[in-house]
């Protein structure tokens, strides 16, 4: 077998063999096969497609390149989720200990941000003296101790996805279904759990612009989940605007605080309880999806659920007296309002532009190597269909350093669109697909 073949093949629109697919993913991974020879297969792969059984084979020959975490000793109802990507995403922070709460083992490893989208490690890092570059025996021992453990990628996780998707991003090749559908389940089937909730997000602030393509991603990722042996659900969710009313780390480890303790935007509300009563059925707690989102707001309300959280942080070695008082976390040293110049209704905001201004402030890492800095970021006061008067605070920027800030201040009042006519709010959750 030879990678000449393989690349002519999939050029001339062929089904490549899933002896072919290994023989790729195991040569690029090892570096026999070079970064222009899977460059123009990636490109071949982009513009002919790829039958569901090419894709599945990609999916578990990616998933097999590295280590591939043993949930086992949890049992079978360990239930993963996965957000294909958002502006402001701070669910799993508040969603995973909620469902721990009621019973469903969470064991979780999460990623880095890069680019405008945060990464859940980064935010419980804002935490001071959290934990989570630890084991793989500590995070069994944690989920059979207290039920949750969120912790960093300490394993060497699918590592032909991440030298792919790196590649894919030089060479314009990112937004192709097959691929992304295999990136996706590649990372998800390594990091061990059979039952995985996949919230996709359409929008201007997601890779999937409109609902037809996050249908097909949808049912390609069920597919994979089908052919590999996993349960898969998917909840299609908006992304036009960011998700609650913050983005940068501390910004939205506080949110998730105040969520956890009740206080929760209405919109967060829905995507958490959404994924929540899947992830509760799939792990066999409970058939009934409304039966399970008003369990899930019974344990937030009793405070069980904010209670949990608080293990989770300590038992991680975090500082819990930030959690119960968030004045502790230290402010950045510019918090800079923007006001509107114009009265009438928000018609749509630039959630994409909305990530990058928080990158930019110092938020996320635009390099890998880049050092985060937890303070910064942006506070958003109006959402799509919120009524507002001039001189009215539109957003609140926090920043460290002033040429930063002084670049984001019209950049953050041109992401919010006025008009003068009522905008009805949009809908958070857009389907549901099993
Ligand atoms: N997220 C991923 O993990 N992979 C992709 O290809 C796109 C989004």
């Amino acid at each position: 077998m030879n990678i000449l073949d393989i690349i002519s093949k999939k050029r001339d629109g062929k089904e490549l063999s899933g002896e072919e697919i290994r023989f790729f993913v195991e040569g690029y991974t090892s570096g026999s096969v070079t970064d222009y020879q899977a460059a123009a297969l990636v490109m071949a792969v982009f513009i002919n497609g790829m039958s569901d059984r090419e894709i599945t084979d990609l999916t578990l020959a990616m998933a097999n390149s590295g280590e591939v975490l043993d949930l086992s000793k949890l049992g079978e109802n360990v239930v993963d989720k996965h957000s294909t990507g958002g502006i402001g995403d701070k669910i799993t922070l508040i969603l995973m200990p909620v469902i721990a709460a009621l019973g469903v083992p969470v064991a979780k490893m999460s990623g880095r941000g890069l680019g405008f989208t945060g990464g859940t490690v980064d935010k419980l890092e804002s935490i001071p003296g959290y934990n989570t570059q630890i084991s793989v025996d500590e995070l069994v021992s944690n989920v059979q101790k207290i039920g949750i453990c969120l912790m960093g990628q300490t394993l060497n996780l699918a590592p032909a996805d991440k030298k792919l998707y790196a590649l894919r991003d030089s060479i314009g090749c990112v937004e192709s279904i097959p691929l992304i559908a295999s990136s996706i389940m590649s990372k998800k089937i390594a990091a061990g759990a059979n039952k995985i909730v996949l919230e996709v997000t359409v929008g201007n602030g997601a890779f999937m612009k409109n609902v037809d393509d996050a249908r097909k991603l949808s049912e390609t990722m069920i597919n994979i989940g089908k052919l590999a042996g996993k349960e898969v659900v998917c909840v299609l969710t908006n992304m036009d605007e960011p998700l609650g009313y913050s983005i940068g780390n501390t910004l939205e480890v506080i949110e998730a605080v105040e969520a956890l303790q009740g206080d929760m935007d209405e919109d967060v509300k829905q995507v958490v309880l959404e994924l929540g009563s899947y992830m509760i059925k799939l792990a066999g707690k409970g058939d009934n999806i409304d039966e399970n989102k008003k369990r899930m707001m019974d344990c937030i309300d009793s405070g069980l659920a904010y209670m949990k959280f608080l293990e989770l942080i300590e038992n991680q070695g975090g500082d819990v007296t930030y959690i119960n008082d968030e004045s502790k976390f230290e402010n950045a040293k510019f918090i800079y309002p923007v006001l509107s110049e114009a009265s009438g209704y928000v018609k749509s905001i630039k959630a994409e532009t909305l990530g990058k201004i928080s990158c930019e402030l110092g938020a996320g890492r635009i390099r890998k190597e880049d050092i985060i800095d937890n303070q910064v970021g942006l506070i958003i006061n109006k959402k799509i269909g919120d009524k507002v008067e001039k001189g009215e605070i539109l957003g609140i920027i926090h920043a460290n350093d002033e040429s930063k800030l002084k670049c984001a201040i019209e950049e953050l009042r041109s992401c919010f669109e006025i008009c003068d006519e009522l905008v009805e709010k949009p809908s958070v959750i857009l389907e549901i697909i099993e």
